[in-house]
């Protein structure tokens, strides 16, 4: 079976063609500048790349370009687009009623419409890619695959938020978490490795990358996590602020008269180590900058380990019984310092890193020591397979 996974941005999209008979990528691309003049897309195929330069007003050209790609006669993987089975989507939020991925369907696309009020860049965006594909191949099934589904678990007294009980109620305002294709995929690979019932494990996952979000999982489902409404609570990250005292926000609004489509631009884009360093939102940028000794970018990256180690602890207590801590995401997977800065302290629980083990760059590594009374580790993520599993589950 061949499944093709789209991720659609707002003027972007990403794609992977699957072979799910291996699980193998077939070939994997980037469409940028949708409807913006300088539409590129890119597609790579054990590092050939092919280029397709031409205007692309909008989604539905993009996706008849990202087709055109896949069969291309001398740089396509397909003959035909009859070949692809089905089209699996990442959907960004999919509110209480999407707990877990479907088949797209009249429903689905309501319950996608009324979770749009949480995510309004994201869920129109990723519904352009939805659109295009039914226009474009109109006998292929369509899977959506939600960021929130995975947190769909969370009990009341981690989704609630201190805040008058009417707005839950009546507007839906809760906790609902992101990254949740990457907590599942990192649960259900550190299952494996630790050889546990995936009902029986419980970890720590740790996505750290440009978004940061860690989750408490609890006998294989998301207890806690660390994002909320928005992607915008919790870690402190590449350009979101994570948690704030909500005072902050109406203070700068009304000091500076700033509309609250604007403080969400800040909070959302101009915040986090970027806005704390003034240097960059890339970590690698922010750990050469402390070298050289800008202060800024120390504080930066103390703030950014100091939030990781208190959710950590927290959420170990939260559900009680630990097998594994899991770093993952770009920062995750590659940061030997940060990680390493991360666990310190962790020490007197009995959890200790193994210097030497935690010497690794991405791919899967146990990286704490052999006495340790948690095991650490590092596991690759991958959303995009993800998706194709549960579209494959889903239309077979
Ligand atoms: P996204 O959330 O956009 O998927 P990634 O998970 O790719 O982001 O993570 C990007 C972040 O990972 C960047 O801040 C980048 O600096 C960081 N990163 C990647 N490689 C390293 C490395 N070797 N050391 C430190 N940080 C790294």
């Amino acid at each position: 079976m061949k499944i093709l996974v789209i991720n659609c941005g707002s003027s972007s999209l990403k794609y992977q063609l699957f072979n799910m008979d291996t699980e193998e990528v077939m070939v994997k691309g980037l469409v940028e500048r949708i409807g913006i003049e300088g539409s590129r897309l890119v597609q790579k195929n054990n590092g050939d790349e092919f280029v397709i330069e031409e205007a692309m007003q909008d989604h539905t050209q993009a996706v008849g370009h990202v087709f055109d790609a896949l069969i291309d006669s001398e740089n396509g993987v397909i003959g035909s687009l009859d070949e692809i089975d089905a089209v699996g989507h990442r959907f960004v939020h999919g509110g209480e009623k999407m707990t877990k991925s479907a088949l797209i369907n009249d429903e689905v696309k309501e319950a996608i419409n009324d979770a749009a009020k949480f995510a309004p860049l994201h869920n129109p965006a990723n519904m352009m890619g939805l659109k295009a594909c039914e226009e474009l191949l109109p006998n292929v099934p369509n899977v959506a695959v939600f960021d929130t589904a995975f947190h769909q678990t969370m009990p009341e007294k981690t989704y609630l938020y201190g805040i008058d009980y009417k707005y839950y109620e009546q507007e839906g305002i809760r906790k609902y978490g992101f990254h949740g294709t990457s907590h599942n995929y990192i649960t259900n690979r550190a299952a494996e490795l630790l050889n546990k019932d995936i009902n029986e494990t419980n970890i720590i996952s740790a996505h750290l990358g440009n978004g940061s979000s860690i989750t408490a999982v609890k006998e294989g489902k998301s207890f806690d996590t660390t994002m909320g409404l928005t992607p915008l609570e919790g870690l402190v990250m590449g350009t979101r602020s994570g948690d704030l005292d909500p005072a902050v926000v109406t203070y700068i609004e009304e000091k500076d008269g700033v509309s609250p489509g604007e403080m969400n631009n800040i909070l959302n884009k101009k915040s986090g180590v970027l806005g704390i360093s003034g240097v960059s939102s890339d970590f690698r940028d922010l750990e050469e900058a402390a070298k050289e000794g800008n202060d800024r970018a120390q504080y930066a990256l103390d703030i950014f380990t100091t939030r990781v180690k208190r959710y950590i602890a927290g959420y170990m207590a939260e559900i009680e019984n630990t097998d594994a801590i899991v770093f993952t995401g770009g920062i995750g997977e590659n940061s030997i310092e940060l990680r390493k800065e991360i666990m310190t302290g962790f020490e007197q629980f009995g959890i200790k890193i193994d210097d030497e083990a935690n010497n690794v760059r991405g791919d899967e590594h146990v990286i704490s020591a052999e006495d340790s009374k948690v095991k650490v580790m590092v596991i690759a993520t991958d959303e995009e397979l993800m998706i194709a599993r549960d579209t494959q589950n889903l239309v077979k």
